[in-house]
């Protein structure tokens, strides 16, 4: 009988010193990556077992922001779910738009939808992580999910046919079998260490540092986040993400290897520009750090890598899925989920589990779906490196609506975002085109 049709996770027998248990996917990893691949396993009946080190509610360091992509994922798992997120203004904060500050410290406001109905739903949200991955964690419950939280995997092995996990948790030792396991243990993935081998240096490929505050001031009134291409962390940004309640997420991301080359102390930098730069300053005048500065890697998109082999799967962070550009990873994460549990859902049904099966059935269907949003993403996060061609168009998009509207429109549209990385779309703009 195919693995996709047995019922819950098996429970087999106490060994002196583990107890055996048999599933059909062993999911390491309960943020968006492992929630996202959960909820439609759960969905296609397929028994699964998701083992996380933490305990929710438990934080994870980031901007907060999350875009269409996390909505769409989420409405699709089940639209109570999203309806239930917009109707929470205590946790949940609507944004509408963008504001992107070119070096020269010229603003431009780009709404997400601008010819929005009364009925139009905001395309992004932001929400803190803390309550956004319990949110989810929550969802994830299911008679086909068994979720193990506090647990320490101590070792992974394959076999012909198998996985083994060894856990550790409340006091007991499990050794869990199944055909197929699905890392989405983010950026420091043991299963991507243990399957594809690379060290996580080479793979973080950008730094973030966050910081919540409250009592910031100058806020879009229709919560736009703000990004500010400061010439000092060129080719990275500042940004200001409003939070529900008053508060707002600050921090600064840039390239890791460009962190390593100028010896950047990238806290000092963060607060440097909040206490001295001449347009952040006076936003920060009586704004309050409520909890410590935070700091995390981001394995950004940059290439085409393996996310798949031999009855594994990597997804989000553990598989490198960060837009280059913007930084979103959590829509990337639920999506990839998304995406993976479809595979498992083939291959458990065919019950082939081999490297090329999982490249065409996962890593192909993948790089179809985002390959194109990265590959723009890689070379808008290049174009960062010349301040002057930013403040052009920027300095152009403040006199001209049809540009603006044209850069709202890269926002939904992935054909005129691939204008912004040809040469021709500032030839344009600089005749008027
Ligand atoms: C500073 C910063 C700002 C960011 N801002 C944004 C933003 O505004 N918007 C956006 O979309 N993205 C943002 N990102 C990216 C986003 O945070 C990640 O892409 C996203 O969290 C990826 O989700 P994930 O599920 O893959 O990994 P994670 O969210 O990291 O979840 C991994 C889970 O695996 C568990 N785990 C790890 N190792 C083990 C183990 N050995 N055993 C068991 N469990 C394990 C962890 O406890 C965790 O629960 C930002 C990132 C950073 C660093």
């Amino acid at each position: 009988m195919p693995a996709v049709f047995s019922n819950r996770s098996l429970y087999l027998r106490p060994c002196m010193n583990s107890t055996h248990l048999q599933t059909s996917v062993i999911i390491i990893g309960a943020g968006p990556a492992g929630a996202g691949t959960s909820f439609f396993l759960s969905k296609y009946g397929i028994p699964h077992i998701v083992i996380d080190k933490a305990i929710f509610p438990r934080d994870k360091v980031c901007g907060d922001a999350c875009s269409g992509k996390t909505a769409l994922v989420i409405n699709r798992a089940n639209p109570d779910w999203l309806s239930e997120i917009l109707a929470d203004p205590a946790d949940y904060l609507p944004s509408w738009g963008i504001k992107f500050v070119a070096p020269n410290g010229k603003p431009l406001d780009i709404p997400f939808s601008p010819n929005r109905t009364p009925q139009t739903k905001a395309p992004g949200f932001t929400v803190t992580r803390l309550h956004f991955d319990n949110f989810l964690f929550s969802k994830m419950a299911s008679p086909r999910c068994t979720i193990f939280q506090n647990a320490i995997v101590t070792n992974i092995t394959k076999t012909p046919g198998n996985i083994t996990v060894t856990m550790g948790h409340a006091g007991a030792t499990y050794s869990i079998t199944a055909p197929l396991i699905i890392g989405a243990d983010g950026d420091k993935s043991m299963v991507r260490k243990q399957f594809v081998g690379d060290n996580e240096n080479s793979r973080t490929n950008a730094i973030g540092l966050r910081g919540y505050y409250t009592g910031i001031t100058g806020m879009h009134p229709e919560n736009f986040i703000e990004l500010h291409f400061l010439p000092e962390v060129l080719p990275g940004y500042l940004w200001i993400f409003p939070l529900p309640n008053g508060m707002a997420n600050a921090g600064v991301g840039i390239l890791s290897d460009v962190v390593r080359k100028k010896k950047i102390n990238l806290r000092e930098q963060m607060l440097n520009a909040i206490k001295n730069n001449p347009q952040i300053a006076p936003r920060f005048a009586n704004a309050t750090l409520t909890d410590k500065i935070q700091g995390w890697g981001l394995p950004l998109a940059m290439h085409r890598q393996p996310i798949s082999g031999d009855q594994f799967m990597l997804t989000g962070d553990a598989a490198c899925l960060i837009d280059p550009f913007s930084g979103e990873g959590i829509g990337n994460a639920l999506y990839s989920g998304m995406l993976a549990a479809a595979a498992a859902k083939e291959a458990l049904e065919q019950n082939i589990f081999t490297a090329p099966f999982l490249k065409t059935a996962y890593d192909d269907v993948v790089y179809k779906r985002l390959g194109d949003e990265f590959k723009i993403s890689a070379t808008l996060q290049r174009l960062c490196k010349y301040p002057w061609l930013f403040n052009f168009v920027v300095n152009k998009a403040c006199k001209s609506s049809s540009l603006r509207n044209t850069i709202s429109s890269m926002f939904t549209d992935m054909d005129l975002r691939e204008q912004l990385s040809k040469p021709s779309f500032y030839f344009k703009i600089l005749f008027n085109k």
